[in-house]
């Protein structure tokens, strides 16, 4: 998968109108050196979170018709999910993050106590249990995930409209009450790469979940409609 991103220096500049695109190979850490035909030199963030991305991609390799890839892609989007929510509500109570980082690699590598982590946590904060994800959708996951089974289109969306339904009901609560810890998390990027290059700018990309879009309208759209507006902005960011 490629990402199209245009290059920040021929807009400001050489104060070029165009949008001058540059391919760049999706990566893990959303982090892009490039360099533009008119050899500007940048680098760019991506904003947005990793669960953010991991979706899009899911909702991408459905309308494909990769289902199996897009039942991979929303399960780990719910995974990073409950990592980003951990990290918001630490990061909104200045919890030391050389301190979270410790602690997080104590469950790095088992998403199942990351999960618990993130129950106790949501407890803590809203008074109340969360609701875990339906049994029927794990099944369904693990399935796909583990048992080789080959999902049917209608399956697959019904998986991924329940996912997005799920992310929505909790990062709702989380944008209301840690928005300051989603600020921290987002300015990171900043501080832990940026500051090495010479030029260096954070851009934000369309998602189907965007943590920054306006309250209004946040949390409302269907996963239906959201493939719909995928299908109008992917071309415009991806190769
Ligand atoms: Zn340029």
């Amino acid at each position: 998968m490629k990402l199209l991103i245009s290059c920040q220096k021929c807009l400001t500049e050489d104060k070029i109108n165009d949008l001058n695109l540059v391919e760049v190979e999706m990566c893990d850490e959303g982090i892009y050196k490039m360099k533009c035909d008119k050899g500007h030199e940048s680098t760019i963030f991506i904003q947005e979170q990793k669960f953010e991305i991991l979706f899009d991609l899911g909702a991408m390799a459905f309308m494909d018709g990769y289902y199996r890839e897009a039942v991979s892609s929303f399960a780990a989007s719910l995974e990073r999910f409950y990592e980003f929510c951990v990290d918001a509500i630490l990061s909104s109570k200045n919890i030391d993050y050389g301190q979270y980082i410790k602690t997080w690699k104590m469950v790095a590598s088992q998403s199942e106590r990351q999960v618990g982590a993130f129950y106790f946590l949501y407890l803590n904060e809203f008074g109340a249990a969360p609701e875990p994800p339906e049994k029927k959708h794990v099944e369904f996951r693990n399935n796909v995930i583990h048992k080789g089974y080959i999902p049917k289109k209608a399956e697959t969306h019904e998986y991924g409209d329940y996912i997005l339904k799920y992310i929505y009901s909790v990062a709702v609560k989380i944008r209301k009450k840690h928005e300051s810890g989603i600020e921290k998390i987002t300015g990171r990027k900043h501080i832990i790469d940026g500051p090495k290059h010479q030029s260096y700018s954070a851009i934000s990309i369309p998602t189907i979940i965007h943590m920054s879009a306006p309250d209004d309208s946040f949390g409302k759209i269907t996963f239906k409609e959201s493939l719909n507006r995928l299908d109008g902005y992917r071309e415009f960011f991806t190769k």
